[in-house]
Parts: structure tokens; sequence; C-alpha cells
């Protein structure tokens, strides 16, 4: 492993959650119980409503999101190509085909909503919205596309915790939310997921999913409260252990303090690298108090220059990434699309020019102007 300097994220652990992982395995019960309902009870509170079912990653919650709207063989579900494939994959999981939109433009990497109504047939079912780096999506235009062609919208908030639109949190603008808590995102339980929904039988249905369909927990049978259970739908094992659900609950007592952190980053990255020619920031005209930070992506001006920056970052030991390479790119999903391109100009032109940053919490001003310092180099 190269010794970076400054590493694209470093996850931000505490004593006290170091503590919080350890307990279940003093009090020996390991698997899905109080611990995970005291997580999910505080997750909803967080958000300020909504019903929240926790998972064992964001994939899973994806996943059940769909099985809960019974979308199968035959649907078709709109998803951006500029995301994480996880949003595609869940698609094919459940037998329906992915139908990929394109972004908005240079300045706003989110689904475009006219792209949206565009590819609507007859059959589609349902919209994943991704709100890129926690910036929302333009989800008034996108809830009256979906109100008017009786679509669901499931929004994939795994960059988007918590930030919130015209006074909802992410998550609950939808039908259903689905967050990610993976060793780099804005809190941490290594691996870890959680599905919220405003709609109480949505989210029920996902915690029955959850379990295997299965009508009683372990928890119940082994506090004497059910002998027996009854399985009532074809579920999984999505369920997330109590060292988990205790980690969660630590993190999440941070999450506040860790986004005042990256908004303050996120303001000195700006100002320090606004003066740099052949570069550009998207999002710029919405630095809104509600945005829940996750990454810093920049674009090159050109496609040709970003191995070599890339490079020269490396050099001086800061790590960046590509977020995303496009899905409908990936060979498994040329496969399948053959002949069909899905027509995401946008998406391919930012997806060849972009630049994630390193970004964390725990950053410093020296480090954003050792970045700084380098990209300016890189581009003289
Ligand atoms: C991380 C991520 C996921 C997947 O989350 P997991 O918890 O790793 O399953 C899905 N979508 C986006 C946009 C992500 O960034």
């Amino acid at each position: 492993m190269p010794e970076w300097k400054i590493p694209l994220f470093e996850p931000d652990i505490s004593d006290d959650d170091i503590e919080a992982a350890i307990e279940p395995l003093r009090e020996r019960w390991l698997t899905m119980g109080e611990r995970t309902q005291r997580f999910e009870r505080a997750f909803e509170k967080k958000l300020d409503g909504g019903h929240a079912v926790a998972l064992c990653s964001c994939t899973a919650a994806l996943h059940l999101s769909l099985l809960a709207l019974e979308i199968g063989p035959g649907d078709e579900v709109i998803v951006p190509s500029l995301t994480f494939a996880a949003c595609a994959n869940v698609i094919i999981a459940v037998g329906a085909k992915p139908v990929f939109a394109d972004i908005c433009g240079p300045d706003d990497w989110t689904i475009d909503p006219e792209d949206i109504q565009k590819k609507i047939t007859k059959y589609t079912k349902a919209v994943i919205a991704v709100h890129y780096a926690g910036f929302p999506c333009r989800m008034d235009s996108i809830l009256a596309i979906a109100r008017q062609n009786e679509l669901f919208v499931i929004e994939d908030c795994a960059h988007a915790l918590v930030s919130s639109y015209r006074g909802t949190s992410c998550g609950l603008i939808g039908d259903v939310g689905c967050f990610s808590f993976f060793s780099n995102k804005n809190m941490t339980t290594g691996e870890g997921g959680m599905a919220v929904s405003r709609d109480e039988s949505i989210a029920s249905r996902i915690r029955l999913l959850r379990s295997h369909g299965m009508t009683t927990l372990t928890l119940d049978r082994y506090r004497g409260r059910a002998l027996s259970y009854d399985i009532t739908a074809f579920g999984l094992n999505y369920r997330p252990s109590e060292i988990v659900s205790s980690l969660g609950l630590s993190q999440l007592g941070r999450l506040d303090r860790n986004l005042q952190k990256r908004r303050e980053i996120y303001t000195s990255y700006i100002k320090s690298l606004m003066p740099i020619k052949g570069i550009s920031i998207p999002f710029l005209q919405r630095t809104d108090e509600s945005i829940g930070y996750h990454i810093f992506p920049i674009l090159l001006d050109t496609p040709d220059i970003r191995e070599s920056s890339i490079n020269q970052l490396k050099e001086k030991g800061i790590q960046t990434s590509i977020h995303y390479p496009p899905i409908h790119k990936f060979s498994i999903y040329r496969q399948l699309l053959g002949d069909n391109d899905p027509d995401c100009p946008i998406t391919e032109d930012i997806a060849g020019r972009e630049v994630t940053l390193p970004f964390y919490p725990f950053m410093n001003n020296h480090d954003i102007d050792m970045i700084t310092a380098a990209l300016m180099k890189v581009l003289t």
C-alpha cells in the first residue's frame, strides 16, 4: 500500500465507538435485537420522521425497496448511470430492466427530470434518485413526473446523510430512502445500511423481508414470546448485527459535529481552488446549510490530462478517486445493452473529466493548501 500523506478519506472512529462495538460481545447478544431497535428510533429522530429499518448494507436497502414495491420481471426502473453499480445491480437482481438516464448538466450531476420523462415507457415502475455528493436531486420535478405516471421514487441517500430539500430530509421525500454506513460514508459501521419510509406499510414489508419473511425474531423466541414462526413472504437475511447497530448509535451521536466540520472544509476548499485555471467545481450554486457534504468532486477542462493529473497527485502522496465510471460502460452492462446506447452524453463527458479529491472531517487547512499547490503545479 502506498503511504498516502493525504488519503481520499479517513473514518472517524472514537474511543466511545470502540467501547460501543464491544458492548454486545460482553453482553453476549450479537444478532439483531434491542440495540438495533434503538438505532432505528434514533435514526428516525435524526431525519425527523419516517419509519427506519436497519439492514446490513445500502445495497440490501435498495434490493428490499424494489421487492417491497413489487418490482420484478417485465418492469423497468429509471436510474442514473453516474452512480455506484449497486443501483443498477439490484434492478437486475429482481429481474427488472435498468433504464439509464443522464444527469442535468456540468453544474448539477443529479438525474435529469427531463431525461426521466423521455425514458418512461408503459413498463416503467420506478425511478432511483441518487443525491450525488449529498446534493439533493430536483425532487419537485421528479415527484411531479412520478405522480403523473404512477411511478415509485426510491432515493439513494448513500451520499446524503443528512441532506434536506425544501425542509424535508432526503430519504423521506420519495417512497423509500436508502442509506449506507460503509467505511467511507458520512457515518460508518464498516458495513451497514438503513431503509426509511414515511409509509408504515412499506417499512413493515421491508422489515419482514429483512429476515426471511419470518413472523417472529430470535429475540422474541428467547424472551419466550413466541414458540414458532410462519413464513409469509420470500425474504432474505439482510439483518445487521448488534455490533453494527451499537457502533451505529455511537457514530450517529457525532454526525452533526462531523457535518459541521465537513461544511467548513468544503467552504475552505472552494475558496482555495477557485483561482485555479483549468478546473471547475460542480454544484457551486447550492451552498445551503442543509447539505450533508460527502465527497469533493472537481471537473478538469479536458479529459486528456486526467490520468497524468491523478498520477502527479499520487506522487505527492495525495489519493484521489473517480465518481463514477458510468454504469452503462461496464462490460457486463455493455453485454446487456448490446447496440442500445442509453444516450447519456453529459454523463459520458463528466465521467471522463472528473476527479474526486480527499475529503473527511479531520482534514486541516494545511492539507487543503498542499492539494491546491499540487493541483496548481499539475495544471501549469
Ligand atoms: C456506497 C453506495 C452504495 C452502496 O452502499 P453499500 O452500503 O456499500 O451497499 C449505493 N449507492 C451509492 C451512491 C453509494 O455511494
